[in-house]
């Protein structure tokens, strides 16, 4: 790969697409280290997770074992690699990390181990930059975030360390036994470091070690330094707010392009918008609903409370006695996907995939007219922007990155470099409800419509314009080193 500096990155996560991927951290570390990938050598490290197509993708050991001391055991770990689009992956092998079905456990519920499966995780990459340099670790999530600390404990380590936060509502909160068990010095055990109630947080250490914070949005950025959005660490994030900055996530461009997409059957972009309607029929076929002339809204998601289920739930009934199409796809709670399937019965045009399927999720962007995205809080959130790329128009509520990404229709301005969609201040099932009902108006003023699909299909979501500002970031860091 041409790099054209000689800086060595090395992004580490709990998940990169097309490995393992739960969400929208796993599409950020396939897009953005590929996407820096013309500037820097870079580098992912995710576990090795037993569902990992190990042959489909290349991925062989290194024949690097190394034992790993944490509290009063020693744990084996193998190191993998592989190559993926100019990116080289790393994979952690370790028993009680990868042989395992799940990611982070069942989908209500997480494994109990996994502070120590993920500390496990976190002492691995210490391994790594052990036995080859890199000038700046990028840590994501609280998964990897104990690696922070594990670094500045490690005098022959010499790397700048990044943190950046995707989601303030997950921060590996154990309680304090789990000290001993990462053989931590009860030191660490101080407001100002990881104790958080009583308990010890993962995302502590990313905050108060890295030499730089990010997350996923300007408007997030200023909204975790409230109470409202911070879950709790909304002071210990002013107090470290002078290395917090926010950088909006972008789309990988060539795995979310209608233009690329080799999940469509018929490919189509802002030239031939016609064919996205090829799309719809096709989608239409293969759940039997026979009624494409109608206006089609999609929900792509985790069925958690964040994503506006409760109010997605309430509205459907109204919803769906609107001349209109329903689709959901997503997995989560079981109380969700039962309130679900109770109104779906009733009503002929809602159609239910439970599970995840990114198939099905290109193929839903690709039918869909609108997306409905009634996300209580947003770090980032890419559905919005992929389903604009799509040419479906968003249906949100203005947070955070939801507010950075899209603008109200009311505002439209056709050179602005933004996307637009029906933005609501209201979070209610009767907003949602008001919302798609103007959906079904603008559906009906096909100039205007197709304006803005068309305006929304050029808006640049592209991770090459994150890339600029990490590469910013990273450059000021690695000026300041010794
Ligand atoms: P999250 O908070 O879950 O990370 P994002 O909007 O940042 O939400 O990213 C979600 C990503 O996961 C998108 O690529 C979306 O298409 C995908 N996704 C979410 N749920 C599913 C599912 N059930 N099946 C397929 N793809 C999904």
């Amino acid at each position: 790969m041409g790099n054209s500096n000689n800086k060595t990155i090395l992004f580490a996560a709990s998940e990169a697409f097309p490995f393992a991927k739960s969400g929208g951290l796993a599409d950020v570390m396939h897009s953005l280290p590929k996407a820096l990938s013309k500037e820097y050598r870079t580098s992912v490290i995710i576990p090795l997770y037993q569902f990992i197509d190990k042959k489909k993708y290349g991925i062989s050991s290194l024949g690097e074992n190394t034992h790993v001391i944490m509290g009063k055991n020693d744990y084996f770990i193998e190191l993998y690699g592989c190559q993926y689009e100019g990116v080289d992956y790393y994979f952690v092998y370790s028993p009680s990390l990868s042989d395992r079905p799940f990611m982070y456990g069942p989908p209500e519920e997480g494994y109990e181990d996994n502070a120590h499966r993920f500390a496990l995780f976190c002492q691995a990459i210490i391994q790594l930059l052990k036995q080859k340099h890199f000038d700046l670790l990028h840590l994501n999530d609280w998964q990897s975030a104990m690696s922070a600390l594990f670094v500045k404990e490690e005098s022959s380590i010499d790397t700048k360390v990044v943190y950046t936060i995707h989601n303030m509502a997950y921060q590996g909160i154990f309680n304090k036994d789990t000290l001993d068990q990462l053989g931590l010095h009860h030191d660490y055990f101080t407001p100002e470091r990881l104790e958080f109630y009583g308990d010890i947080n993962f995302m502590k250490s990313g905050i108060a070690y890295a030499d730089g914070i990010t997350t996923v949005s300007p408007s997030y950025c200023g909204e975790i330094l409230s109470p409202e959005f911070g879950n709790g660490l909304d002071g210990f994030l002013q107090f470290h707010s002078s290395k917090l900055k926010g950088i909006l996530n972008g789309l990988d461009d060539d795995h979310f392009s209608p233009q690329k997409d080799m999940l469509l059957e018929k490919r189509y972009g802002p030239k031939k918008l016609k064919d996205k309607y090829i799309n719809k029929k096709l989608y239409f076929r293969s759940i039997g609903f026979n009624d494409p002339e109608k206006p089609l809204f999609i929900f792509i998601g985790r069925f958690t409370w964040q994503k506006g289920i409760d109010i997605l739930v309430d509205a459907l009934n109204e919803m769906a006695q609107m001349p209109i199409s329903i689709s959901i796809l997503g997995e989560g709670d079981l109380k969700y996907r039962q309130k679900l399937a109770k109104v779906a019965l009733k009503h002929k045009n809602i159609s239910l995939f439970f599970g995840y399927d990114e198939s099905v999720s290109h193929k839903m962007y690709a039918a869909a007219d609108f997306l409905l995205m009634p996300s209580l809080f947003e770090p980032c959130g890419l559905n919005q922007m992929i389903a604009m790329k799509y040419g479906a128009i968003p249906i949100v509520h203005g947070v955070g990155g939801l507010k950075d990404t899209v603008s109200p229709l009311e505002k439209f301005d056709a050179k602005a470099d933004i996307g637009y969609g029906i933005v609501s201040k209201k979070k209610s099932a009767e907003a949602l409800a008001t919302s798609v009902q103007k959906a079904v108006s603008l559906f009906d003023d096909k100039k205007k419509l197709n304006r803005i699909i068309l305006h929304n299909m050029n808006v640049d979501f592209s991770s090459r314009k994150s890339a600029e500002r990490y590469s910013e970031l990273y450059t000021e860091l690695l000026q300041n080193s010794p």
